[in-house]
């Protein structure tokens, strides 16, 4: 697949199970927003950077470190666990917000695979592995040639 991939828009409502069920949160992107990369991406889980981009009006409720180009885990799927029936893209940003941002803008930039979407035989199993995920996506980060993109124009407030 071609990366990185670019992605934005304004998180939506889901189900409201990644926070509350599965102690991982996971922002959604817009339909509209999937659409582009439903083509190119097979379902599964991605590493890659993401930044909430408050409305000006909101931003004194985020500090500094909250509007960072931070890591990120997206699971791309149709969540076979939840027998959900459309394609989501959900993305976990490795930061502990101290606010929620629905309806705020989301950037986020797409830079490798970590593994395809499986099916769960209990809840405990999917936690262990979106675990696993976040270990995988943080050392995936390490990688010096992917700093540049903490730094990429496409996530510059408000541009
Ligand atoms: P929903 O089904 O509505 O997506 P979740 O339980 O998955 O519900 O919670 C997602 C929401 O939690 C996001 O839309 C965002 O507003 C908030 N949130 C707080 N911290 C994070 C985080 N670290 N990563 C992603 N979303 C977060
Ligand atoms: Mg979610």
């Amino acid at each position: 697949p071609p990366f990185p991939i670019a992605l934005a828009g304004p998180v939506q409502k889901g189900f409201g199970r990644g926070g509350k069920d599965l102690g991982c949160p996971t922002a959604n992107l817009p339909d509209d927003s999937i659409t582009p990369i439903s083509t190119v991406l097979k379902t599964g889980v991605y590493y890659g950077y993401a930044q909430v981009v408050p409305p000006e009006e909101r931003r004194t409720a985020f500090r500094p470190e909250d509007v960072k180009v931070l890591p990120m885990v997206m699971s791309l799927g149709w969540n076979p666990f939840y027998k959900n029936e459309k394609l989501t893209a959900e993305i976990h940003i490795m930061h502990a917000f101290q606010t929620d941002f629905y309806g705020h803008e989301m950037k986020a930039i797409i830079l490798g695979y970590i593994r395809p979407e499986l099916d769960y035989i209990s809840r405990e199993a999917l936690i262990e592995d979106i675990e696993v995920d976040k270990q995988v996506a943080l050392n995936c980060l390490q990688r010096p040639a992917y700093q540049r993109y903490v730094n990429e124009p496409a996530f510059a407030l408000g541009g």
